[in-house]
């Protein structure tokens, strides 16, 4: 599930230079990045999409440019 590997990634994608947004498929530099949520959580916040605000924020550890691996990911977790 992609979602579950989104949040508490702010550590991680602080290390990479690009990232995506899961849900509106936009690939996005990661400091661009400037709003988070669960800044309370003691595993860390959570990235916040700067175009849509939701928290569906992928590292470039997944293959962010390949519109494949979204289309199909996406149906499984929506
Ligand atoms: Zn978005």
């Amino acid at each position: 599930m992609a979602h579950k590997r989104s949040i508490f990634r702010s550590e991680e994608l602080s290390g990479s230079l690009g990232c995506a947004c899961f849900y509106c498929q936009l690939l996005i530099r990661t400091d661009r990045i400037i709003n988070w949520t669960d800044q309370r959580n003691e595993k860390g916040k959570t990235d916040l999409c700067p175009n849509c605000r939701i928290d569906l924020i992928l590292s470039n550890k997944f293959p962010i440019d390949d519109k494949k691996y979204f289309k199909e990911d996406f149906k499984k977790t929506f």
